[in-house]
C-alpha cells in the first residue's frame, strides 16, 4: 500500500486484503471524504526535453485523511472503483483541476494541465457533457485540458472510445495514452485512434539502462510516436542518465522526481515562477 505519510498503514493494509469489514469502513470514510473536502489534487511537473521549462503538470488526487495523513491513490482509487465512488472523484479533480489552470493562465502561465480519467468514468453516460462544464465553468480554453485515458481502458473498446474522443477533440481537449507499452494494445488499432501523446510507462524508464527489452520498448514507442506525429512524456524520470538518454531518442516531454514530485497548487505556483526567471 502506497502511503505519503501518517501511522494508519495496518488499517489500510487490511482493508487492501478485502476484509469486508474493514473494506466498508474505508467505503464509509471515503464517502466522507468526498462530502467533507478531504480530497486535494496535487500537481507533477512536466518539462521540455529541450530546454528543461516547464511545459504543463498532471493532476493527481490525496486524501487528507484526519487520521492516517495524506494519502496517495494506491490507497483509496480501488476502492472508489469498486464502490461507485470513482466517477465522483474523477469529476470532483477535473473540475478543481481546469479550475487551477485557470487561476495559473491568470497569474500569467498558460501551461495545460492533465487529468487522469477512469474505465469506469471514461465509460459513464455523462462525461463529455462533465467535461464540457468543468471547461465551461473555469473558463479553462480546451486546448489546455489533456485527458490521460491507460491503454487498457483506450482498448477495451475501441470503437467506443473514438466516438466518446472525437467531438471532445474537435473542441481542442487533447488525449494521451497513459502507461503506454504496458497493455495488449493491437497495432492496427493504434494507429487508427485519436490520441495525442504516449506517455511512455515509467517501468520501462526506470529498467531501459539494464533492460534490453526496456530500451527497445522505449525505442519503439518514440519511433511509432514519430511516425504518427504524436507528442511523447516520458514517465518516473529519476536520473540524469535517464534524462540525457531519454532526450537522445527524441522523447518531447519529461516527468518524475528529477524535476519535481507531485506538489500542492501553490507550490506548481512557485515552480513556474522560478521557471519563468531563469
Ligand atoms: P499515473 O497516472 O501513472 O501517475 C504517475 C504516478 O507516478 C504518480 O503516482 C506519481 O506520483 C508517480 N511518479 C511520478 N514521478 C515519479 C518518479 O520519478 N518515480 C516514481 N517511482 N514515481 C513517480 P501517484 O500520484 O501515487 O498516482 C498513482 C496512480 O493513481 C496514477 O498513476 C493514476 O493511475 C492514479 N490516479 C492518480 N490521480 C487520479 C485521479 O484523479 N483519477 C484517477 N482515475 N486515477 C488517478
Ligand atoms: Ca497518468
Ligand atoms: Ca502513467
Ligand atoms: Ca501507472
Amino acid at each position: 500500500v502506497k502511503r505519503a505519510g501518517g501511522n494508519a498503514c495496518e488499517f489500510f493494509e487490511t482493508s487492501m486484503n478485502q476484509s469486508a469489514f474493514e473494506r466498508l469502513v474505508l467505503e464509509n470514510e471515503l464517502r466522507e471524504a468526498v462530502r467533507d473536502d478531504q480530497l486535494v489534487v496535487f500537481y507533477q511537473p512536466k518539462v521540455s526535453m529541450v530546454d528543461g521549462s516547464i511545459a504543463g503538470s498532471e493532476a493527481l488526487v490525496r486524501w487528507r485523511h484526519p487520521t492516517a495523513g495524506l494519502l496517495s491513490p494506491g490507497a483509496f482509487i480501488q476502492a472508489a472503483e469498486e464502490c461507485g465512488l470513482i466517477g465522483e472523484i474523477g469529476d470532483w479533480v477535473l473540475r478543481r483541476a481546469c479550475h487551477e489552470a485557470q487561476q495559473l493562465r491568470e497569474r500569467g502561465f498558460d501551461l495545460p494541465v492533465a487529468v487522469n480519467v477512469s474505465a469506469m468514468q471514461f465509460e459513464s453516460e455523462g462525461f463529455s457533457q462533465t467535461v464540457l462544464e468543468a471547461l465551461q465553468d473555469s473558463g479553462l480554453p480546451p486546448e489546455l485540458l489533456e485527458l490521460e485515458l491507460t491503454e487498457s481502458t483506450a482498448m477495451r473498446e475501441p470503437e467506443r472510445v473514438i466516438e466518446q474522443i472525437e467531438p471532445l477533440r474537435r473542441l481542442g481537449v487533447t488525449f494521451a495514452i497513459d502507461d503506454f507499452g504496458t497493455g495488449h494494445s493491437s497495432l492496427s488499432y493504434l494507429t487508427r485512434m485519436p490520441f495525442d501523446v504516449f506517455k511512455i510507462d515509467q517501468s520501462f524508464v526506470r529498467d531501459m539502462s539494464q533492460d534490453e527489452h526496456a530500451r527497445i520498448v522505449v525505442e519503439t514507442i518514440l519511433a511509432m510516436a514519430k511516425s504518427l506525429k504524436l507528442k511523447t512524456v516520458a514517465e518516473g524520470v529519476e536520473t540524469h542518465d535517464q534524462h540525457q538518454a531519454l532526450r537522445a531518442l527524441g522523447a518531447t516531454l519529461a516527468q518524475g522526481y528529477l524535476f519535481g514530485r507531485p506538489m500542492p497548487f501553490a507550490e506548481l505556483v512557485s515552480f513556474a515562477s522560478a521557471d519563468g526567471q531563469d
